[in-house]
């Protein structure tokens, strides 16, 4: 709610209910690079292009609102495997885990006390590049399409992805009412660039995948057994491409035109509003996010209590 250039509290829907809490202090927004966006858009704070058409009444215009989404665009080698001792779903596996449930429940150990994504590392994809720029995620189970498809057997996944992407996605509206979804379009693969980063780390990993250790495993590629070509493999990446979670920059820091918040997390134009979470970062970490957003919610609590 604002009055004026004032965030003066927030509207909440509670069971139905439509309720007004007022701001003592200060409003914060802490709802994520798509939820913070979004509720500033809904809230009449944004890019006019995306608040006119929706007859929302524009309240300060902000045309960074939304802009800057960036996030890792990762690509999961999926393999299968004849090693039970693999999480799957199978009739042998079955017994297994009955027993791995039991150990877990009461030792807190064994393949139920794993996080699933058990390893991990930082690649160049060239020799002269100073920093990594591909990051792998291994774990110890099929990962296809977030698990939403689920497979009969065992297997192992490696999920590769471009650690400073060049593609720069964005976040708009599709309704003025606050339970629609947003639009997001994280523009995966948008710049070449980013392409020809993905595709190199694609046959690093699955070069790692076809070393003699991992032979005990069996390993069967569920989707570029007979990819060879970079045409195949870019056909293959445009495809199956998607998210490893780490949506940023749609509340960019900084002081240009673009921007939303200052340096302090305060947003342009906007007594009592601060935005303190992923979507203030500018650029994306080379790395997962979590430790980088802990942080930004660390020094935003600092100058909430010193303000
Ligand atoms: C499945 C998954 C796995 C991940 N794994 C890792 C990992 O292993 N390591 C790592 O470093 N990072 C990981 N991340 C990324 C990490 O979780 C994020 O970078 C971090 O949580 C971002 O913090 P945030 O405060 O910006 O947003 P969030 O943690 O997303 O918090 C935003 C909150 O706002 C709420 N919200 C949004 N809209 C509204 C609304 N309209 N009204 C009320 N509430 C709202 C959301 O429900 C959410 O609770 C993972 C993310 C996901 C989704």
């Amino acid at each position: 709610m604002l009055q004026g250039k004032q965030a003066t509290g927030v509207q909440v829907l509670i069971k139905g209910r439509r309720l007004e809490l007022k701001a003592r202090k200060e409003v914060l927004l802490a709802a994520g690079a798509f939820g913070s966006p979004h509720l500033l858009m809904l809230s009449g704070v944004g890019p006019e292009a995306e608040l006119k058409p929706l007859g929302i009444a524009m309240q300060h215009e902000l045309p960074g609102v939304g802009q800057n989404l960036q996030d890792h665009p990762d690509i999961v080698l999926c393999y299968k495997s004849s090693d039970t001792s693999l999480l799957g779903i199978s009739l042998g596996g079955s017994m297994k885990m009955g027993k791995a449930l039991i150990d877990y429940l009461r030792n807190q150990k064994g393949p139920l006390g794993s996080n699933c994504a058990e390893g991990g590392g930082f690649l160049k994809t060239a020799p002269d590049l100073t920093r990594p720029d591909i990051q792998l995620h291994s774990v110890i189970g099929t990962v296809d399409d977030h698990n939403r498809k689920l497979h009969w057997g065992h297997g192992f996944s490696c999920h590769v992805c471009v650690l400073r992407p060049k593609s720069i996605g964005s976040v708009g509206l599709t309704s003025s009412d606050p339970s629609a979804a947003p639009r997001i379009d994280p523009n995966f693969l948008g710049h070449d660039d980013d392409v020809q980063t993905l595709l190199k780390g694609y046959r690093i990993a699955r070069e790692i995948a076809a070393q003699t250790p991992m032979a005990r495993f069996s390993l069967k590629d569920m989707y570029s057994q007979n990819l060879h070509s970079d045409e195949q493999l870019i056909e293959l990446l445009r495809r199956r491409t998607d998210s490893i979670y780490h949506p940023i920059g749609t509340c960019k820091m900084g002081q240009d035109e673009m921007t939303v918040v200052d340096s302090q997390l305060r947003v342009h134009g906007i007594e009592g509003l601060r935005v303190i979470d992923a979507s203030i970062m500018p650029t994306l970490v080379g790395g997962n996010t979590n430790a980088a957003s802990i942080m930004i919610a660390e020094r935003g609590a600092e100058w909430v209590a010193s303000a």
